[in-house]
Parts: structure tokens; sequence; C-alpha cells
């Protein structure tokens, strides 16, 4: 978490607002995991690096708009005059997350970074992001660690669109998204895996809303954590985004911080000494978001936070609904990996 992605400042009333990290920091603060955790601060990335992902005349369009003082990228991404620097101090937090763990078995490293990313292409910003924070990382731990694959698990509950784009035809990169479907930006279908050399490396979880805990439970213990074992990536990205969460306003999604909890220590478990680097994404609700990245920690870490959200009770879909969904994924799965 770094100052400078607090200077990205969308006009009054954006969801994705500073006060996201402030409310974040605020509850890590009165738990144990604040002071078990190192507080490295990232570089800016440089242009070479976001040029990894991003076209240099992409790069240089943000780079103009926030030297300019301000203006949209699409109609919900403003960039501001510091959101420039504010992004490129994400993107180097994600690549320094990348560096913190790569080839250190067991290592763990959360990057709480804004503007998200998993949204933006290679030559657009869209959905609140403006540089792929999870995509960059990627590129990162296969170029410059030498990594022969990469995966990245996004649990935001909108789909990863600009991520899955940008390496559909790239077999490194194994891309498994769940996500509300007919939701915002309306891709993520089952049938999309990838194309050419890439085919089936793009695996896809569409959702209908309600599926809360034991719904998304159920697809980890199915799929997610199965895809994991097959694919026995060297590295572990997790595009952590929180707006599943049932009190968030932008998703319809159930599911509650002890339910990212769960997730988080599945997929610690599933990929056993492998490294995991987490970059957090969306997340609007600013109680919802903060107890879920305090439980993903204690998932990822097993330090108990001593600190837990309210108890409510959430009436979920029923579990019909994963379990068929878990069923179809499954076999599209089946035709590219042992699962
Ligand atoms: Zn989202």
């Amino acid at each position: 978490m770094h100052p400078e992605c607090r200077q990205h400042v969308p006009p009054s009333g954006h969801p994705e607002r500073p006060g996201r990290l402030d409310a974040i920091e605020a509850l890590l603060r009165r738990t144990p995991l604040w002071e078990a955790c190192e507080h490295p601060s990232p570089e800016r990335a440089g242009e070479d690096a976001l040029a990894r992902v991003h076209t240099r005349a992409y790069v240089a369009q943000v780079r103009g708009l926030s030297a300019a003082g301000g203006g949209d990228l699409d109609h919900d991404t403003p960039v501001g005059p510091v959101s420039y620097a504010a992004a490129r101090r994400a993107a180097g937090a994600a690549l320094l997350a990348v560096d913190a763990v790569a080839g250190r078995p067991g290592g763990v490293a959360v990057a709480l970074v804004r503007p998200p990313g998993h949204h933006a292409g290679e030559s657009l910003g869209r959905g609140f992001c403006v540089f792929n924070n999870a995509a960059l990382a990627a590129r990162h731990a296969l170029e410059t660690h030498g990594l022969a694959r990469v995966f990245i698990l996004d649990w935001d509950v909108h789909h990863g669109n600009g991520t899955q784009e940008i390496f559909v035809r790239d077999p490194a990169v194994v891309f498994c998204s769940l996500h509300q479907e007919a939701w915002y930006p309306g891709t993520g279908a089952i049938d999309e895996t990838g194309e050419g050399p890439a085919e089936g490396t793009k695996i896809n979880i569409p959702l209908p809303a309600g599926v809360g805990d034991g719904g998304y439970r159920h697809l980890f213990e199915e799929v997610v954590v199965p895809l994991l074992r097959a694919v026995a990536p060297p590295l572990v990205l997790i595009s952590a985004g929180y707006d599943a969460h049932h009190a968030d306003p932008l998703g319809g999604m159930l599911m509650t911080a002890a339910g990212f909890g769960d997730l988080a220590r599945l997929v610690r478990e599933a990929a056993g000494s492998t490294p995991i680097a987490a970059l957090l994404e969306g997340g609007y609700d600013l109680d919802g978001l903060s107890f879920s990245v305090a439980a993903t920690l204690e998932g990822l870490t097993g330090i108990d936070p001593r600190i837990a959200e309210p108890k409510r009770d959430v009436q979920e879909a029923p579990f019909a609904v994963a379990a068929a969904r878990a069923r179809a994924v499954r076999r599209v799965i089946g035709e590219y990996w042992e699962v």
C-alpha cells in the first residue's frame, strides 16, 4: 500500500475512491497482520515495463491526459493530474509483489493497490482500470524471472476481460475467472477458453447472482483446486476483487469476509509450496472490503487477525445452482486438463 495510490482521485461519488485504501489500512492496523507483514515501498513501473503489456501509444495517452490536468479514458475511468503516477505506482507494487515471492517456496505477497487493473486492455483503460497490474505482474514473472507459466485466479465479481484479452493466445498464462454472468463487462462465457496455441488455458466460471460462500467454496473444491493441481504453476497471482461481497453496491453476489478467507485458504493449500501474490482489484463497500482483505490475509498466511466481520444472515442461492455450474465447467476443462 503506497500513499501515491491514494492520489488517483476520481470525481466525488465514484465508487473507486481513495477511501478504499484508508479503510483497509485502518482495519489491518487493528490486527496482528499489520505488524507481521513487511511493508516495502514500490517504485513506479517504468514505461518499458508498462510496454510489455500496453502499447506505447496508450501509455503516452495516459501520461498526456494526466499532464494536461486530467480527462476520461472511458465513461467511468477518469484520469486526474496524479493518476499516471498513481497507476505506475500500482503497477510497480504488482511487480514488487512478484519479485518478493518468485522462487520463494511458500512465499506470500499482497499488493493493496489502486487504480485496479483487470479490465485494462493493451491499448485502452476502462472499468476504473488504467494499467493491467495482473498482466504486468505475469509478464514480469515470465520474462524477468524466467518462469515457464503463471496461473492468474480472478475472483472479482466482474470478468477480467482485459487480462483475458492480453493473454488470449498465450498458453504460458492460465487464467481462471469466477464472475457474475450477464454483468459488466459482458464477457467471460464458459466457452471462452483461449485461442490457437492457448486453447484450454482460459477458464471462465460465470455465475448467476445470489451465489455465496457455500457455492463459491464448492466451485473452488470442484474446479479451481483440481485445475490448480493439474496446471502446477510456479507462481499463482490472484486478481483479488471483493465486489462479490453481499454488501457491495456493484455486484449481486452474497459472499462474506469469512467466505473469502476460506477461498484464500483453499488456494494456499492447493498451491502447496508455490508462491502466491495477490493484487487488489474491486470491492466498494468499505467494511466488506476491509474485513475481506483481512480474512484473505489470514487464509494465505495463517495469521489470525483476531477481528471478524459481524455475523449477518445471508440467504444464498440454492446449492444446486453452484453444483450444476461446477459440473458444466468441469466438462469443458476436462477436455484440456486432468481434473
Ligand atoms: Zn469488479
